[in-house]
């Protein structure tokens, strides 16, 4: 048994403003106390100035890939042309970057050759816990088709929705609509027809799994959420007009206990030129027609929109897409949340209890209660005050098992 005392808690739900002592026996934590409790003589305590919190948890990220920039070796692109060993390392590098960020869960919604399954399964002590989708279902061509898996036609999307399940994910992924990294497909439009879409969500519920649609634009959402999907990865809501904030279509994600993940938490100074950036990237960025600052607006209106009608929302970074997209980020898009209204408190829920819940580790992770397993971070400072120290993780504890000291640099 070992004792961890901190000034300052954050316990998945709410501060705890005088501190905390979490007392650790193996894998588990096996108490939750006062700052000042007595720990039971031969009982080892450290104690930390900073906040203890639960350790993060990443809702969307693409272990294959680095973040290198679209096309180069380390993209997501680039995922596709590698063998298991390339993959393999690849995913082993991701996972420490992760680790090194305070991140003890991923959700891999876009792997290769179901590679981040494998990694899974054969967790190595003290790596993130790991939730995946195995390749996203597309259409042929479609979005990150590069990732292998198109289906086409009802029965084709049927056959690929059961084939994820016999290989063993935990949830289901599918393309809804376009995505700015793939070559000719349509950020605006939609992607599968309705029947196609239905036929997956069935098939992913008779698993029972959940499905989670990726949704760029305002008519892929729409189409998604007519199909009964569980979740929305990133629901920028765009039309040909900019970023849509229609109340109709919120109202209804509210309605049907839709979960949005709006894949925040772009890194600016790591953004590339607009003219190194492919042609195809190039286009879709001009016709869109915003700046990444209208965009950053435009999408904290749209968030403090779907807050006031109530959709659950939870963190994820899409980690790995691009330089802007390392791992490692999901702590800047906690924080940005902050411009959508939300608390400290209610932000820091989207990556730790909220995000559990919605990867259907409630009973496992996400809080610091007794029984759960001790994925435990301490940040430097008073993460009430001040919700930036979250980038500065001081120890991370992966079920009990205490990561060396990892300081982020950058
Ligand atoms: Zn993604």
């Amino acid at each position: 048994m070992l004792a961890i005392r901190a000034a300052h808690c954050y316990d998945g739900g709410s501060f705890r403003p005088d501190g905390v002592t979490v007392l650790v026996e193996g894998e588990r934590i096996a108490g939750v106390e006062a700052v000042g409790y007595d720990v039971p003589e031969g009982v080892e305590v450290t104690s930390y100035d900073g906040t203890l919190l639960p350790g993060l948890i990443d809702a969307h990220v693409h272990l294959v890939a680095e973040g290198i920039r679209p096309g180069a070796p380390g993209s997501l692109e680039a995922a596709g042309a590698l063998g298991d060993d390339g993959l393999d390392a690849a995913i082993a590098r991701s996972l420490a970057t992760n680790a090194a960020a305070g991140v003890t869960t991923v959700r891999d919604l876009g792997d290769r050759r179901y590679r981040t399954l494998v990694a899974r399964d054969r967790r190595t002590t003290g790596e993130p816990r790991i939730v995946a989708a195995g390749p996203p279902l597309t259409v042929p061509e479609g979005h990150c088709h590069y990732l292998g898996g198109e289906v086409e036609g009802v029965e084709g999307v049927r056959a690929g929705v059961r084939d994820h399940v016999e290989r063993g994910v935990d949830v289901v992924k599918v393309m809804a609509s376009g995505g700015l990294l793939t070559l000719g497909t349509d950020i605006f439009g939609v992607q599968f027809s309705p029947e196609e879409l239905r036929a997956a969500v069935e098939e992913t519920h008779r698993a029972g799994l959940r499905i989670i649609a990726h949704c760029q634009s305002e008519a892929g959402a729409r189409h998604a959420v007519a199909a009964g999907v569980d979740g929305l990865e990133h629901a920028t809501l765009l039309s040909p007009e900019g970023i849509a904030v229609p109340d109709d279509l919120i109202s209804e994600i509210a309605a049907r206990d839709i979960t949005v993940d709006p894949t925040l938490g772009m890194d600016l100074s790591r953004a590339i030129p607009i003219e190194q950036m492919p042609a195809h990237v190039q286009e879709m960025v001009q016709r869109l027609g915003l700046t990444p600052a209208q965009i950053a607006v435009g999408r904290a209106r749209q968030l403090a929109r779907m807050i006031e009608h109530g959709v659950r929302i939870v963190t994820g970074s899409d980690a790995g897409v691009t330089p802007p997209k390392r791992h490692g980020n999901v702590w800047r898009a906690v924080v940005q949340l902050l411009d959508a209204g939300l608390t400290p408190a209610q932000a820091l829920a989207t990556a730790t209890s909220l995000a559990a819940d919605e990867c259907g580790l409630t009973d496992t992770t996400g809080r610091i209660a007794e029984g759960l397993n001790a994925d435990l971070l301490v940040v430097d400072g008073d993460l009430s005050a001040d919700l930036t120290a979250l980038a500065h993780p001081r120890q991370l504890w992966v079920r009990g098992t205490l990561l060396p000291g990892q300081r982020r640099t950058a």
